[in-house]
């Protein structure tokens, strides 16, 4: 299980900063068949967290792609390498699912459905769509929710000077748009290549993440919902859900029920022992939740806690802005267990109740 260290920054990383761990990009050929229908495609990403894990389902009536990747020439690149590789030509896309708003996830949804040359279904949840149109179709964003909230946060102007500029860059690479994307439920079923999937609801690290599970093989697609080795994200941002860490462990609760052999993740390797991550990421919440509550003692900023759990040493601003979220998340949590009490002046302060 990853600690406070290391394995959440690199999570954190996940949306983020380019310019000081610039690492290699791993090679274009990175494409691993998992099931006899069933490719994994690790495309490159600009910053630490480095690779985002997109797959390939065949079917009869083409090929169905399970996100997408941060919209770079090198992202361009992989996809074309691999469709030459799989002989996939443009109008071989039947469908493509987005599993969550992030950019790392939707980035290249239009450029993927103009290189099919033809009308592209894609789907994601009726929450993730919206958004979608919030941060990414908006002319400014979500940046004035976000500012606000880093002030209450207690975050300073030239930090969230930093933190913006850094937002900015990678809107521009979430585009072109696709002209339209459909919205599916949970409960709901859809088909991908020749499987049958249910689709689960997965709120937490994003507001409703698509999960697809075959439940003949059990397999899943689990996103960023479940990640081996670092623990995803949990925030607080403009439009995410007011408690998301409830939202998230108990989304996880549900799912220890959930018969999965295989569950093919957003990031870092493949999962087999479903139940022994999920009990870790529980436990890992549980940990942060006592440490968030003994950096609140005397009362402090949401800025100050973060700075108190994380190691900001290690941090840029981008990855910052991620501490600073999932140090509400947990607070909020905190707050209503009715642990501590939060003081709405305009910065606001947490103390214990
Ligand atoms: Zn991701």
């Amino acid at each position: 299980m990853s600690g406070i260290g290391t394995g959440f920054a690199v999570q954190l990383a996940a949306v983020t900063n380019r310019s000081s761990q610039e690492q290699p990009m791993p090679p274009p050929e990175t494409l691993t068949q998992i099931r006899e229908d069933i490719y994994q495609v690790k495309l490159p990403l600009p910053f630490a967290l480095r690779i985002v894990n997109c797959y390939l389902l065949r079917g009869a009536a083409g090929w169905s792609i399970v996100d997408t990747g941060l919209h770079t020439d090198k992202g361009e690149a992989c996809w074309r390498t691999i469709f030459a590789e799989l002989a996939i030509k443009p109008g071989d896309i039947e469908k493509i699912v987005v599993t969550h708003h992030h950019p790392d996830h939707y980035g290249m949804a239009g450029w993927l459905s103009a290189w099919n040359q033809t009308v592209t279904p894609i789907y994601t949840s009726a929450r993730e769509h919206d958004m979608i149109a919030q941060v990414w179709w908006r002319d400014e964003g979500i940046s004035t929710d976000f500012a606000a909230l880093m002030h209450s946060a207690g975050v300073g102007e030239t930090m969230l000077d930093a933190m913006l500029r850094i937002g900015a860059e990678i809107r521009e690479e979430t585009a072109p748009h696709p002209p339209e994307i459909a919205v599916i439920s949970a409960g709901e079923r859809l088909r991908l290549g020749t499987r049958d999937f249910k689709i689960i609801n997965g709120p937490g690290h994003s507001v409703a993440q698509v999960l697809l599970h075959d439940d003949a093989d059990r397999l899943i697609f689990c996103a960023d919902h479940v990640l081996a080795k670092i623990t995803p994200n949990v925030g607080i941002w403009p439009g995410s859900d007011p408690s998301p860490l409830h939202s998230f462990l108990d989304s996880l609760q549900a799912l220890l029920a959930l018969e999965v052999n295989m569950a093919l993740p957003g990031h870092r390797s493949i999962i087999e022992d479903w139940q022994g991550r999920i009990t870790e990421l529980q436990a890992h919440h549980d940990t942060r939740l006592a440490q968030m509550y003994d950096a609140a003692h005397d009362g402090a900023t949401a800025f100050q806690i973060a700075q108190t759990v994380f190691d900001f040493e290690q941090f840029t601003a981008h990855e910052m802005r991620f501490a600073v979220a999932e140090t509400l998340a947990h607070l909020e949590y905190l707050r209503q267990r009715g642990d501590i009490a939060r003081e709405d002046g305009d910065v606001w302060m947490f103390r214990p109740a």
